[in-house]
């Protein structure tokens, strides 16, 4: 795996694990200990949309990396 994937997952899972902090009172409609609260409040919403565009990017360019590893060899 190349280091600018390793950067990009660690970047990806210090997201996630600080993505919780932004659960306080105070913003949004829905019920904060829902998960339709997560879902569908931007300032949560946003985070969790962004992670899997990055996701499926990295996917996408370790697959193409592969692809062309198995060619050059
Ligand atoms: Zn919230």
């Amino acid at each position: 795996m190349s280091s600018r994937i390793r950067t990009t997952l660690a970047l990806i899972t210090s997201t996630l694990v600080t993505t919780p902090l932004l659960a306080h009172p105070g913003h949004g409609t829905t019920d904060p200990q829902s998960v339709t609260h997560y879902v569908g409040e931007p300032v949560h919403a946003l985070p969790l949309v962004l992670i899997v565009v990055a996701v499926a990017a990295l996917s996408l360019l370790s697959f193409r990396q592969r692809k062309f590893a198995k060619q050059t060899h």
